[in-house]
């Protein structure tokens, strides 16, 4: 993650002393440690990913409303036509708007659910709120709004005040709609024109419209027994009561605090909640890898240096494969494909370890130590950085309650009960993560024939790229399955962005009014997917989480594309040159 060319003193001399060679059934002891507490995990959540609902309706849906916008008035619906529409207004439709700006696009619409753009750091505000990718790396568009990030890693409130800043820069206010969820995206094929319908009473037509909706946008609660009986005060951390608690979080100092589940969210909640509140619980499933966090104010003498561009020249750098010497080369080509992977295997193991260690140093009380600890892969869940997280359950107010890989699954009037034990609590916070990827979220899309989407994915999702799917001309999909992983969002955001912003300028120039993919190619992509998703056993050797859909792994042809960022890159630039090949056109 991250490299060095920014701010390089803090980088140096960081040379770890040689460790003696473990032998190899240490290794093999802890692979089968891990192997054991996912079982456990998986025993006690046989229902996958239905554990959890996003379906936050009735009782539920206060954990849905917009703690942050002004109350939603009446507005006259709009029926007009755009030439591109943005379903969500976070990163994915502010970095392809700035491209299609560049081509000439003039007629942009987002619409946003939230009253601002800026997606998930518009909603993601609670305390702590920050990225652990370096900013620099992190932050679209650094080149083209001449701006510097002030950390080496940005907090939440700048970030947000970036995506406010590119839709000053490139206009993209003036049409947008906020407050507003579109509900329905139906393709007109006598038009050739999407229309689409809002839960305003809108009535919008576009000719291309991009699913930038996010890849977690939609909280989610674990379903426990009797969540809606709690009496007193919660609320879910993307949705967080600062009324309540107080900017400061003052408005705790009185209080007995709940926290459920420890993600990347809860680790950088918990470190101002525990010196805040006067109790904190938190109720832990599964630890969090926690490394260091190497942070440091922007250098200004380096800011200073920069040169026009520097940003998508570090990006570029970023991609290069290490450079190896022909004696590396040959090593690599006699060692056969298991010792590679017990090689890997090892050394992530070792990075573990090193994480178990810091957990030792820092932990005070022993049994809690023990209980922070993650016995799987790194990357089998989000790894996580943080200096004030550990550190944290030394104080006498905080308790973490271990429930040992089953979770909290009951929940009275007064609070969660762990093994017979009633936590009486003034507030709970839900950390439970969001619905993962899911295209169209909130909206139902129709393509040719009626088709929703939803139907066409049954039997497994189709696309090509992860941004186009036969039968959806004029559609792009952002941040969607089959699309590649990459630990930076925004790398792969501005790729796609790019892509599309080509395809669409492609359309106009030729003046087709619609391109859809073809079967031939979407069925080759398809292909790809699958193929890539069989080359490893990590999605079945991993803990449960939302990476490998709470231990569904069987599900061949959704998730990502497994073939590394770089190939992913590679295809999207040959689609990109031979359109005619994968495309189908039709004129105005
Ligand atoms: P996650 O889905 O990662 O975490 C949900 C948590 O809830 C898990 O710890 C889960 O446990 C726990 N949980 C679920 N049900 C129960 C239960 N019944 N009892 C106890 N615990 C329970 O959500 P987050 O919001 O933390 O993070 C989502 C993603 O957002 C991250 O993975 C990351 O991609 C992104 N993010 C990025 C940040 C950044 O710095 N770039 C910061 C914050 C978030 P279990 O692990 O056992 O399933």
């Amino acid at each position: 993650m991250g490299n060095s060319t920014d701010n390089s003193q803090h980088e140096a001399g960081s040379k770890r002393p040689a460790r003696a060679a473990r032998p190899q059934s240490f290794y093999d002891d802890i692979k089968q440690k891990f192997a054991e507490e996912r079982d456990l995990r998986l025993k006690y959540r046989p229902e996958g990913t239905a554990q959890y609902t996003s379906d936050l309706e009735g009782s539920l849906s206060r954990y849905a409303v917009d703690p942050f916008g002004a109350e939603v008035t009446p507005r006259e619906p709009i029926n007009d036509t755009v030439e591109c529409l943005f379903i969500g207004g976070g990163f994915s439709a502010l970095l392809t708007s700035a491209r299609l700006r560049e081509f000439g696009v003039e007629s942009i619409r987002i619409v946003e659910r939230g009253a601002d753009v800026g997606g998930t750091w518009y909603w993601n505000r609670y305390p702590g709120v920050a990225c652990d990718v370096v900013a620099y790396d992190y932050l679209p568009l650094l080149d083209e709004m001449d701006y510097v990030p002030k950390d080496h890693y940005a907090k939440g409130p700048e970030i947000y005040a970036h995506c406010q800043a590119i839709a000053k820069k490139y206009n993209l206010y003036e049409l947008a709609v906020f407050q507003t969820t579109v509900t329905s995206t139906t393709w007109n094929e006598s038009e050739q024109m999407w229309h689409i319908s809002t839960d305003r009473g809108d009535h919008l037509k576009a000719r291309f419209v991009i699913c930038a909706n996010g890849t977690l946008s939609k909280p989610k609660l674990a379903k426990i027994k009797g969540l809606e009986t709690f009496k007193g005060h919660s609320f879910h951390t993307s949705r967080w009561d600062y009324d309540y608690t107080k900017a400061d979080l003052s408005g705790l100092a009185d209080k007995v605090v709940g926290i459920i589940g420890t993600g990347a969210t809860a680790v950088q909640a918990v470190p101002g909640l525990g010196a805040m509140s006067k109790e904190l619980y938190v109720f832990q499933r599964t630890p969090s890898s926690i490394d260091i966090r190497d942070d440091w104010p922007t250098d200004p003498n380096w800011a200073r240096r920069l040169k026009p561009g520097w940003q998508s020249k570090r990006r570029e750098l970023a991609k290069m494969e290490p450079q190896l010497t022909e004696e590396q080369k040959a090593k690599q080509a006699a060692m056969s494909r298991e010792e590679k992977i017990r090689r890997q295997e090892n050394a992530n193991i070792d990075a573990m370890m090193r994480i178990h260690k810091r957990i030792d140093e820092t932990v005070k009380d022993k049994a809690t130590a023990e209980a922070l600890k993650p016995w799987y892969m790194l990357m089998c869940k989000r790894p996580c950085f943080h200096n004030d997280y550990l550190p944290t359950f030394n104080r006498p107010n905080v308790h973490l309650i271990d429930t040992h890989g089953k979770g909290i699954t009951q929940i009275t009037e007064k609070g969660p009960v762990f093994e017979g034990k009633q936590y009486e609590l003034d507030v709970l916070i839900y950390a439970t993560g969001f619905e993962v990827q899911k295209t169209g979220i909130y909206n139902q899309i129709r393509g040719e024939k009626g088709l929703d989407i939803n139907d066409k994915y049954r039997d497994g999702i189709r696309t090509l790229l992860g941004i186009h799917s036969e039968g959806y001309p004029n559609l792009f999909i952002m941040g969607g399955y089959q699309a590649s992983f990459q630990f930076n969002l925004t790398d792969m955001l501005q790729a796609q962005g790019d892509y599309i912003a080509a395809c669409i300028d492609y359309a106009r120039r030729h003046d087709y009014q619609s391109i859809d993919v073809t079967p031939d190619a979407e069925e080759w992509w398809v292909q790809e997917v699958i193929h890539h998703r069989g080359k490893t056993t990590r999605n079945q050797d991993c803990t449960p989480g939302y990476y490998n859909f709470e231990g569904e792994f069987q599900r061949r042809q959704d998730g990502n594309y497994n073939g590394g960022f770089n190939a992913y890159c590679n295809h999207l630039n040959e689609v990109r040159a031979r359109m005619d090949k994968h495309f189908a056109f039709s004129k105005k």
